[in-house]
């Protein structure tokens, strides 16, 4: 059998099985959304945002990208932002990147090519402003830092977005959350929160978590 067709199949068994156990599941589904997180992370296949916090749907709205990464510019980030926090008003954004992040390996060596090569360009500028540091470790553990790096320098750009901005000011219950997944354990790492008393050009390198 096709590997899509299991796909299928699994997603059959999984809506029968949700019915047997609660049978007005699907139907409070369909009424409204009310998420309480929305999930910024990579692409990256083992990184499952809702899998790896064991949260049901309805929970967490979730936006993923080549290497976690905030451009203004971005209109697909924007827009799921903006539900995020003007319709839904989530109380906590996570961005989440993780370690052996290839996306971040690609920018911080700008060694990507074509289109991957151009999203991750961004990453390149976390390592222009924390290179001395970088440059300091031991090869191996030089990537996990940037993948910390490149969390907090996102985290602090989308703090920047004048949406955000405005939901601080209104006085919007709102959280940033810059997380680290570590794959080799499944652990997810808390490296540091901004909220709206939180000075942006002051922010911290956060300590490093992933050796
Ligand atoms: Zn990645």
């Amino acid at each position: 059998m096709n590997d899509y067709k299991l796909l299928l199949l699994a997603n059959k068994a999984w809506a029968e099985q949700l019915r047997e156990e609660r049978p007005d599941y699907f139907t409070r589904q369909a009424e409204a959304q009310q998420p309480n997180f929305l999930w910024i992370g990579c692409s990256d296949s083992r990184v499952a945002p809702d899998q790896i916090t064991n949260s049901p749907p309805g929970v967490m709205s979730i936006h993923r990208n080549v290497a976690n990464l905030v451009y203004e510019e971005d209109r697909n980030l924007m827009a799921v932002l903006e539900t995020a926090v003007e319709r839904t008003r989530v109380r906590h954004i996570i961005l989440c990147g993780h370690y052996g992040c290839g996306g971040v390996a690609q920018g911080w060596k700008r060694e990507g090519t074509g289109a991957v090569g151009e999203w991750v360009a961004g990453v390149h500028d976390v390592y222009t402003e924390h290179a001395e540091e970088v440059d300091a470790l031991p090869e191996g553990q030089r990537l996990n830092r940037m993948v910390e790096l490149n969390v907090r320098d996102q985290l602090v750009r989308l703090a920047r977005v004048p949406l955000v901005q405005a939901a601080f000011e209104r006085g919007q219950e709102l959280t940033l959350h810059g997380w680290v997944y570590d794959l080799r354990d499944g652990i997810l790492k808390p490296l540091m929160t901004i909220d709206a008393g939180t000075r942006l050009d002051a922010v911290e390198r956060p300590e490093p978590v992933l050796v």
